[in-house]
């Protein structure tokens, strides 16, 4: 990507207002004389912590966590209202009439649930706030769900898809219009399994972070994974992590030049609406495996590629020298793909992983797996797991 590119545009005088205003509320210090962007500082976890914090004083707040599943939690004292007016002013995917399940989990400070329930409350619509289904148990719902007339799904891909396979296996079928997801990118073999189950469905997304809420949106007309940034912000494209600037009220949290943890890029869409986007992935996701330096996230995105192979995962064994390094790399899968053939897909891709196989033979290995472990708190699959 291009140094200096944005998606979005905002005049610098009202990033600098903002700057000013958040200095000596938590914000970092404006530079005299600043006279564009790139002069302001990058505010990282530290700053969105102090700002929401004092922000909060006097009318309460959730206090939300992005991470904690290894390593300390990161803090952000989200207001009630949860910026959903801000989102619903272009993106209504529900409205009166619709029956919502909630298929986000609940509770550990994590976002997307809650977050679902505001908007149904907002578009004064039914919601059931149920967390995920393990797939078999979904058939002893369906009698209910037909009853009330349920037409709306949201959760993460993975969570979708262990809702479409259960009812699949049940033999059972619901009439469900409207799906929204958010929180992981879709694998084909997940979306197969969904469009499968619910034929008519349209699908709505959001992109976002638990610090930041809703940055972009997507709708039924618009490519399956291009979002478009909503209006008053401005996003620095950056190989570190892209950079959020916003203006105005009715946010979640103000934000000067914050750091995301993903990469972006921009992006056309079918829908013809201006400042699309796509996430590349996560931005800390470089590794050395014996010196050889590689992106967990391309590696697993390449595995998937593969015919024959659903879902994957890596699992990292642990230099005990260096934190981000490993001895030995095992992709792990589902689906009906030989391992050895899965290993030399990877190991063809990647040269300098080859480099590693022919050096130390057994340090990179593929195995299949009926299930594909998931992140207990969000459902989620990680795209790498360390081992000790
Ligand atoms: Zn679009």
């Amino acid at each position: 990507m291009t140094a200096g590119e944005t998606i979005g545009s905002l005049p610098f005088e009202d990033v600098l207002t903002q700057a000013r205003g958040l200095e000596g509320r938590g914000g970092t210090p404006v530079p005299a004389g600043a006279a564009a962007l790139t002069d302001l500082a990058i505010a990282g976890p530290a700053e969105i912590r102090a700002v929401t914090y004092e922000q909060s004083r006097g009318s309460g707040a959730a206090l939300m966590s992005s991470g904690g599943t290894t390593g300390r939690p990161k803090l952000t004292y989200v207001p009630f209202h949860q910026a959903v007016d801000r989102v619903l002013r272009e993106w209504r995917p529900i409205g009166p009439d619709n029956v919502v399940l909630n298929l986000f989990n609940p509770g550990r400070l994590w976002a997307s649930h809650y977050y679902i329930q505001a908007l149904a409350e907002k578009s004064r619509s039914t919601v059931l706030p149920s967390g995920g289904f393990a797939p078999e148990d979904v058939g002893h719902w369906v009698p209910m769900f037909t009853e009330i007339g349920l037409d709306t799904l949201t959760g993460t891909p993975s969570a979708l898809a262990d809702f479409a396979e259960g009812l699949i296996a049940s033999g059972e079928t619901l009439d469900i219009t409207t799906i929204i997801w958010l929180a992981e990118p879709w694998t084909d073999a997940k979306l197969q399994t969904v469009q499968k189950a619910f034929p008519d469905a349209r699908y709505w997304a959001n992109y976002g972070s638990v610090e930041t809420y809703i940055i972009a949106t997507n709708t039924p007309d618009c490519d399956l994974s291009t979002l478009h940034l909503m209006p008053d912000q401005v996003l620095e494209l950056d190989d570190a992590g892209a950079l959020l600037s916003r203006r105005g009220d009715g946010w979640v949290m103000p934000a000067v030049r914050y750091r995301l943890g993903d990469r972006l890029s921009s992006a056309a869409c079918r829908c013809g609406r201006p400042d699309g986007l796509r996430v590349l992935g996560r931005a800390d996701d470089a590794v050395s495996l014996r010196s050889a330096l590689f992106s967990v996230g391309e590696v697993v995105a390449h595995a998937r590629t593969f015919a024959g192979v659903d879902e994957a995962r890596l699992v990292l064994t642990r230099d005990l020298e260096s934190p981000k390094a490993a001895t030995a790399l095992t992709l792990e899968y589902s689906g009906d793909a030989d391992p050895e053939a899965v290993r030399a897909y990877l190991t063809a891709h990647f040269y300098h992983l080859a480099a590693v196989h022919s050096r130390f033979p057994g340090a990179i290995t593929a195995q299949r797996v009926d299930k594909v472990s998931r992140v207990e708190r969000t459902n989620k699959v990680a795209p790498a797991v360390w081992r000790e």
